[in-house]
């Protein structure tokens, strides 16, 4: 789990979103877990739109990426937001991330 500065992401386009493809390439699973401080609860708003900025950048490299956002809940209080960004990985059409994307085999 990366814990991330968002106001240098903000800052610095690109920067995040080329973070995020170095933490997919060195995961097995392809998964990269970002996590929003509970300090940015206030500011979901900007760290989504932040987010969503990079990911798109981090997209156009890579097509194939899906994105799940939780909650911290109990069990992270100090956290706000988890977000998940993975490269799908396509076995017989589903991903084996439990997407509910799905490749149209062609
Ligand atoms: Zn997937």
């Amino acid at each position: 789990v990366a814990e991330i500065d968002w106001t240098r992401a903000r800052e610095n386009p690109g920067e995040l979103a080329a973070w995020m493809l170095e933490l997919i390439d060195e995961s097995p699973d392809k998964l990269a877990i970002l996590e929003v401080p509970i300090a940015w609860a206030d500011d979901l708003n900007g760290v989504e739109a932040v987010f969503i900025r990079e990911f798109d950048r981090a997209k156009l490299e890579r097509p194939d990426l899906g994105v799940k956002l939780t909650a911290g809940g109990a069990e992270r209080p100090d956290v706000a937001l988890l977000i998940a960004v993975h490269e799908h990985q396509w076995v017989g059409g589903m991903c084996v991330h439990g997407c509910r994307d799905e490749r149209t085999v062609q």
